[in-house]
């Protein structure tokens, strides 16, 4: 089902078709009228009748379950060295690794080599002890696709956060990924304004000026300006924290109050029904001490 489609799209195709197909030889009694009715805006039709054929020679010649050669695999219909390798390591557990774009992507930048000049099969041939010794080979197979396309992203890989940064040759030797990491990490300095008054109760605004938290419930948040702090506030304590590529440096005032700024609601620091992230359940609990 994935092929050529998105996982978001095929989910409650996948969802609806094991639920009515719970075994290979329930598959292989359907037909090809209601796999594609089952099918329909799904495309690429010739899958749905590969998968019904599929099943249909599992359950005559191969008594309902997978081969373990990959010749008989790759005699199933629509079945070629990628699918095979993939079924063999999701399946068998066997020492294998489905070579598509992603993982492509990810072992050209792990090496900083080309993709082009890989020869993939010998490479991971030459490095089978390391890449399969866990022995945990369908996990591998799993993980170097999602790897390859969650966080080594084609346009936009994710090298700070990345486990392999260390190792990984393109991220330690690529000007442009160096200079994107420089930039990436992002030191800031805010100063929160927490209103509070007797009842235990906080004024919160969606309508605080810091874009990337633009439209939660947040207290009053500007960048560090010390020569601007009225008196009136009081300095409670001093946070680091980090959100995606910012780091954080923030200190936390707060003063008695019961007005309450335009655009403010009050909210009990106790109980709250409404969402607050989980950066200002931290101040909240932090204000409850003052009581
Ligand atoms: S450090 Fe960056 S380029 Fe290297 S594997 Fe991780 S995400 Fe990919």
């Amino acid at each position: 089902m994935l092929q050529q489609t998105q996982v978001k799209t095929v989910i409650p195709y996948f969802h609806k078709f094991v639920k009515k197909f719970k075994t290979i030889d329930a598959l292989s009694k359907s037909n090809e009228k209601e796999i594609l009715k089952m099918w329909e805006g799904l495309g690429y039709y010739r899958r749905a009748r590969n998968l019904l054929e599929c099943a249909k020679i599992l359950v005559k010649k191969h008594k309902s379950r997978l081969p373990r050669s990959i010749v008989e695999i790759k005699k199933l219909p629509g079945v070629g060295d990628y699918t095979a390798n993939a079924l063999l390591g999701l399946v068998h557990n066997e020492p294998r690794i489905a070579i598509d774009g992603n993982v492509k992507r990810l072992f050209s930048r792990n090496l900083n080599i080309e993709e082009k000049n890989i020869d993939f099969d010998k490479l991971i041939e030459k490095n089978k002890i390391n890449l399969f010794k866990t022995k945990r080979n369908a996990d591998l197979v799993e993980a170097l696709m999602e790897f390859g396309a969650l966080k080594c992203k084609p346009k936009d890989p994710n090298c700070i956060t990345c486990c392999l940064n260390k190792t990984c040759k393109y991220f330690k030797s690529d000007k442009k990924i160096n200079n994107i990491r420089n930039k990436m990490i992002k030191n800031k300095n805010y100063d929160i304004f927490c209103r509070v008054n007797k009842k235990q109760q906080i004024a919160l605004t969606r309508n605080n000026q810091i874009s990337f938290l633009k439209n939660f419930n947040l207290p009053e948040m500007k960048e560090t300006n010390i020569k601007a702090i009225d008196k009136n506030w009081k300095f409670l304590i001093n946070y680091k924290n980090s959100i995606s590529n910012l780091k954080l440096n923030i200190n936390l005032y707060y003063k008695f109050s019961n007005k309450l700024p335009p655009r403010y609601n009050w909210y009990s620091l106790n109980e709250n029904k409404e969402f607050v992230p989980s950066f200002t359940k931290k101040i909240l609990k932090k204000l409850t001490t003052l009581f």
